[in-house]
């Protein structure tokens, strides 16, 4: 990402790597290794750490187990093999006139080269043993004095990330020498009054780029960071901002506010009245929805809280203005689900629905139960409900009003978008039961506006969590079963399907058999990725219709499957799972009238595994759930492997830096603005 203004782009900064005194070919191929082709890019590149080299500990004063730097000179060094020379310990002994100081790698026998006896060495470690004073595998760098020493020695050091054949000491001169001859050419990027902003209180570019390189006082690196990383997040809001004003002017809303001719016999039907919050949502879509601008919302709401009628009512809206509309879900599972639930719901109202999957093609007609009579139906409106295959197979759709996205985490950007183009700027609802961390809500959703739904439906049971080592798992079997005698049905979660030979991980294939035996005489059904379509359907349909007590999956039951007679999940090998994806799966619980359980267990030898999941004994609120997920597993985590736009950033740290966030918000608007 480039992260100068556009006005620059005669700017010398955009010069090959090659261009500069003492990288020919060769090394602009390694700097590519490392993303770097352009001097922007070299002035770009982050220290991945710094070591204070105005303060070296002697030898002697190194602590046991602290990460310290010291130096000294090489008095003796060689290779020992052993085990019929299949192993080696290559080993350097060095003097500062304090002590000596020993350093150990084992099997890399060709360090030997490069040190010999008398060269100056600076060492990073931590000390292992004290008789002899040993660090193992410490980092290194032979340090020469003279000039060169000035960027080397005697300060705040920095220390790249390398590649094969580029050292810290010739990187670091490079970055050195690029620094002083651009230093003055970089400019400031937006076109502010830096007094009339809050850029103010910023370092310049110039002096953030000098200073996260060569910083004169500890402090100077994060200052610098701060600067680098608020440019970035500029550009990331510009991009939103860009987008948004894009839409503003060239689409024209699809009128879709309806006229409750279908809502009202709907809310009428449901059986339950719509909570405050549910209602308050649903006054904001339909002001989008009856709007001149294309709705671009996301509606957020912990697990269980409702979204799918509000869906519902959003879709009934569109249809009653003579509007198709489109259902996505990420899952076929999720896809059937909601496919039966609208229909049960809307084929009273005399609405078409149909069901767009890979397995279910457009010309497969299976417009579920008493489809003919929909047929008739006086309205010609379709609600399409399918998984994102709709986007694969080329689905259109005319007189497409309303795009409802379940379940957002699972889609990325570019997905969103490309659904999108299928229409003409239908109004869009994408739904998350993962709470988005503030900080992603103003970048990865930034170009869409928030509708929370903050509580949940009343009469409620409540579900308690337990974590559990697995030599607890007897217990927790007869539990299982007293609960299947009282007439609940139960969830099993593994984490894999088959066995992948990794160190005692439990695959619902290999489990199904012994499982039967354990749970016996109550019928086990299964499910997980691999088997087609239909089995899934037909097996998530019995265990709905209470045709099985019990069922087996793997975490493909995450999102959205809703049995209110099961009350209890147990997942295994719980610590293979992120906080967010657990605290989903517990959410398939506890959606019925009785107290509700989810057991975690994790093997006993997982200690810090086990200190995480604590969070989830701790609280049942998804948006601490899906912070510390944030903090402990980074956003492509806590957003899904398929997440493909979450962004990525050289300084910015979407974990911790949500006022840098907002501040840039504030300074792209002014930007915007002139
Ligand atoms: P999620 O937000 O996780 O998608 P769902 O839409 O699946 O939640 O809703 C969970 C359950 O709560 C469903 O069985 C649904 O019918 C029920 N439900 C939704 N709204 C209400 C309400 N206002 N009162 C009672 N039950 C409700
Ligand atoms: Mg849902």
């Amino acid at each position: 990402m480039s992260v100068a203004a556009p006005n620059q782009s005669t700017s010398p900064l955009f010069r090959p790597v090659a261009t500069l005194w003492g990288v020919g070919p060769e090394r602009a191929a390694q700097l590519a290794r490392l993303e770097i082709r352009t001097i922007e890019d070299l002035l770009l590149h982050r220290p991945r750490r710094y070591e204070d080299r105005r303060h070296f500990r002697p030898i002697a004063e190194l602590q046991l187990d602290e990460p310290a730097i010291t130096h000294g000179a090489v008095v003796a060094l060689g290779v020992k093999w052993f085990k019929q020379h299949t192993k080696s310990i290559f080993e350097l002994i060095l003097d500062d006139g304090s002590a000596r100081l020993h350093c150990r790698w084992w099997n890399l026998p060709f360090m030997e080269k490069y040190f010999a006896v008398g060269d100056e060495v600076v060492v990073f470690g931590k000390l292992g043993s004290v008789k002899p004073r040993t660090i193992d595998h410490p980092e290194t760098e032979i340090v020469e004095t003279g000039e060169e020493s000035l960027i080397h020695l005697n300060r705040i050091t920095p220390i790249y990330p390398l590649t094969e054949g580029v050292t810290q000491r010739w990187l670091r001169a490079l970055i050195w020498r690029t620094v002083q001859a651009f230093e003055s050419k970089i400019q400031e990027p937006w076109l502010l009054d830096p007094r009339r902003s809050t850029l103010a209180s910023f370092l310049t570019r110039s002096q953030a780029i000098h200073l996260i390189h060569f910083p004169e006082a500890l402090e100077d690196i994060e200052r610098a960071r701060r600067r680098l990383t608020l440019d970035e997040f500029i550009e990331l809001q510009l991009r939103v901002q860009l987008r948004r004003k894009n839409l503003q002017t060239k689409a024209r809303a699809i009128p879709c506010g309806g006229d409750n001719h279908l809502i009202k016999p709907f809310l009428k039907g449901l059986g339950f009245k719509l909570t405050e919050a549910q209602t308050r949502v649903l006054r904001e879509l339909r002001k989008d929805l009856a709007g001149t601008q294309p709705m671009r919302r996301l509606l957020q709401g912990d697990v269980g809280s409702g979204k799918t009628v509000v869906a519902a009512c959003a879709a009934l809206m569109a249809l009653e203005s003579g509007h198709n509309v489109a259902v996505m879900a990420p899952t076929e599972i999720l896809a059937e689900q909601h496919f039966l639930n609208f229909s049960h719901w809307f084929e009273p109202l005399g609405v078409r629905i149909a069901l767009r999957t890979s397995s279910h093609k457009a010309n497969s007609r299976v417009e579920g139960p008493g489809s003919s009579d929909i047929t008739r139906a006086s309205s010609a409106v379709t609600l399409f409900v399918g998984t994102h295959a709709l986007i694969a197979s080329g689905f259109t759709a005319d007189n497409l009003g309303l795009v409802i996205i379940d379940e957002q985490h699972k889609f990325g950007v570019t997905q969103r978008e490309q659904l999108v183009r299928k229409g003409l700027y239908p109004h869009l609802l994408v739904m998350t039961a993962t709470p988005i961390p503030r900080t992603l809500g103003l970048t990865l959703y930034g170009d869409l506006d928030l509708s929370t739904i903050d509580t949940l439906p009343p009469g409620r049971g409540r579900i308690q969590t337990f974590l559990r080592t697995a030599d607890k798992l007897p217990e927790v079997w007869s539990f299982v079963r007293s609960k299947l005698r009282e007439g609940r049905q139960v969830y099993v979660v593994y984490p894999r399907v088959e066995e992948t030979g990794e160190n005692g991980l439990k695959s619902v294939t290999r489990e199904f058999d012994t499982l039967k035996q354990t749970l016996a005489p109550y019928q086990i059904g299964l499910v997980h990725g691999r088997l087609a379509s239909r089995e899934k359907e037909a097996t998530m349909g019995a265990f709905r219709a209470n045709k099985f007590q019990v069922l087996l999956a793997t975490s493909l039951i995450e999102v959205g499957v809703d049995v209110p007679n099961a009350t209890v999940m147990l997942i295994e090998n719980a610590e293979q799972f992120g906080l967010a994806q657990l605290h989903q799966l517990r959410g398939r619980v506890g959606r019925g009238a009785h107290d509700s359980y989810c057991i975690l267990v994790a093997s006993a030898k997982t200690k810090e595994a086990r200190q995480r999941l604590r969070v989830l004994e701790e609280t049942t609120d998804g948006f601490r759930i899906a912070e510390a997920d944030l903090k402990l597993r980074g956003p492509g985590e806590l957003l899904g492997q398929e997440q493909s736009g979450a962004p990525r950033f050289r300084f910015g740290d979407l974990s911790g830096d949500l006022a840098l966030i907002e501040q840039a918000r504030d300074i792209a608007a002014q930007i915007g603005a002139m």
